[in-house]
């Protein structure tokens, strides 16, 4: 299995960001980490956040990623496929669907978010497995 780094993870954006978002992600974190603000050094932790940019901040790189990303996430440890419809309204969270897991913990997600997308993958907030859900509503 590829061990590829969740490069969004790194620059701390969601997937969807914008170029101009990632791009604004990326330069701050530049600016903190920054070897003049760290007694010359450079550190590993820059060193991944270049990597990052490398590959988000290319249209045509982000773009080959998001596909490897996507694969990955298919092929993930997958529990179920349910439609939108079978998630509830999370009692705790305000916007947010929810459907336990089989492990007792649940897969959530804000309500928003799945509204703009035909399908999306959900990680348990406990265990490994995840959640596919399709959103067959979806209004183009
Ligand atoms: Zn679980």
């Amino acid at each position: 299995m590829s061990t590829e780094e969740e490069w969004y993870s790194v620059l701390d954006v969601h997937p969807e960001a914008s170029a101009e978002d990632v791009k604004a992600a990326y330069q701050n974190l530049l600016l903190a980490l920054h070897p003049d603000k760290n007694l010359g050094r450079e550190s590993a932790e820059l060193h991944l956040v270049l990597q990052a940019w490398k590959v988000l901040g290319d249209p045509e790189e982000r773009r080959r990623y998001d596909a490897r990303r996507q694969q990955r996430q298919d092929q993930a440890n997958v529990w179920k496929t349910v439609s939108l419809g079978e998630m509830s309204a999370a009692a705790e969270e305000e916007g947010h669907l929810h459907l336990d897991c089989r492990c007792g913990g649940a897969y959530l997600v804000q309500a928003e978010e799945v509204r703009r997308l035909s399908r999306l993958v959900i990680e348990c907030d406990t265990c490994s497995l995840s959640l596919v859900v399709n959103n067959d509503d979806r209004v183009n």
